[in-house]
């Protein structure tokens, strides 16, 4: 009786997610939790709390017993408010009704854009490596991830003509991320306006996940929407989590042309049907009076940002300068071991958790993500460690 219940349960899983992975980051975290004494350049979250205003907007929503669901768009202060950041920060403009949809994260504006938009069996570009997300989220709506290679000495920049020889008459869309987790690339305007007339020459969508754009330490971030003649294919995500260090409040934002957006919003009303009234106040809040925080956690990660590539090339792991988010992404070509390996050793040896670059794509094998969003004492005697580490583990 008990082997038939156990088979019955597997059976019932769909292929689809059967087909897909767990989280690899998952993983590490399980083993961190285990061990005492841990500095954890693994999870890719600001050290910051969010700022006192904009948690007490939130606080003072439960005084006055906003308790309630909102419009299934969000509510339009919120929109309204983010129409006027878009056109001032980015000089591009949506209509508060129409284009733009409030969501539970970057994550839930991810998934229902591709359940929008795919048909069983329709190709979607991305970069190899890439956010974790991408691949699962594609898989899960139907849709088949074809996968761009990025190298180290091209900055793991994906580049127009590589996608060129992908697109084929299945391609809907092109899924980019950049600044790129988990890389710290960003692409030039140029770049971009590459990848925006492949866009408007084969008719593709483009699903740009922006969501570190306010952490640049360059020039300033190019939204993909503003580049001339392809708003309208651009299905723009972003969000607050990183920013203004809002990851536990599950709130971010869709931004695209009215008719993709009435399709993303069928499948967001029946899924998330709306995010949280508290933290859709807060973001008001941080959209109004936010941005001397961002701009000093920004100055923030930008000093550890030097500290950082400074060590990890000091101690012969080459990590180009990362230009935006807040991950350095250096090859261990010297040791010979697998990104796997080193992490797990590296873990269990010196206490140090960073996460293999293999869990980002075939092309992420032998990097590590360093997450530097963490305090510079701590950066500072995590590349200690390391450097024992690989002195130990050198290739001879
Ligand atoms: N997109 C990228 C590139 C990310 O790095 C993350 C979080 O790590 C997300 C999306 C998820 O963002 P959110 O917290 O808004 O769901």
């Amino acid at each position: 009786m008990e082997s038939v219940t156990a088979r019955t349960h597997n059976n019932f899983i769909s292929q689809k997610v059967n087909a897909i992975s767990p989280s690899g980051i998952r993983r590490f975290f399980d083993l961190l939790s285990s061990i005492e004494g841990v500095i954890s350049l693994g999870i890719g979250e600001p050290d910051f709390v969010t700022p006192w205003h904009i948690r007490e907007a939130a606080i003072h929503s439960l005084e006055k017993g906003y308790t309630m669901y909102t419009s299934n768009y969000g509510l339009l202060e919120l929109r309204q408010e983010l129409a006027l950041y878009l056109e001032r920060q980015y000089g591009v403009s949506y209509h508060p009704e129409q284009e733009l949809i409030i969501t539970t994260g970057v994550s839930e504006g991810l998934d229902i854009a591709l359940r929008a938009i795919i048909d069983p069996g329709d190709e979607v570009i991305v970069p190899d490596p890439c956010y974790v997300a991408y691949i699962p989220d594609i898989v899960m709506a139907g849709g088949i991830p074809i996968e761009i290679p990025t190298y180290q000495k091209s900055n793991f920049a994906i580049s127009a003509h590589d996608i060129e020889t992908k697109i084929s008459e299945r391609t809907k869309a092109i899924l980019i991320g950049y600044p790129s987790n988990p890389t710290g690339t960003t692409l030039s305007r140029e770049e971009l306006s590459a990848i925006a007339e492949l866009a408007r020459k084969y008719n593709l969508l483009v699903i740009s996940d922006e969501i570190y754009s306010r952490l640049t330490y360059g020039s300033n971030h190019t939204c993909f929407a503003s580049l001339p003649g392809v708003k309208d294919q651009t299905i723009s995500l972003n969000g607050f989590s990183k920013s203004y260090a809002m990851t536990g409040w599950r709130i971010g934002y869709v931004a695209a042309n009215r008719d993709i957006i009435e399709a993303m919003l069928k499948v967001h009303q029946y899924t998330m049907l709306c995010a949280p009234i508290m933290a859709q106040l807060a973001a008001i809040e941080a959209l109004k009076s936010g941005e001397d925080e961002i701009e000093h956690m920004r100055q923030e990660y930008d000093k550890r940002r030097r500290v950082i590539t400074k060590g990890l090339n000091n101690i012969g792991l080459t990590c180009p300068t990362p230009q935006g988010a807040f991950y350095a992404f250096p090859g261990i070509d010297i040791t010979g071991m697998s990104s796997e390996e080193f992490a797990e050793k590296l873990l269990i040896e010196e206490k140090v958790a960073v996460i293999p670059g293999s869990v980002f794509g075939k092309h992420g094998e032998g990097f590590l993500r360093c997450c530097y969003a963490t305090s510079l004492s701590d950066i500072e005697e995590a590349i200690t460690r390391m450097d024992k580490f690989v002195r130990r583990h050198r290739k001879s």
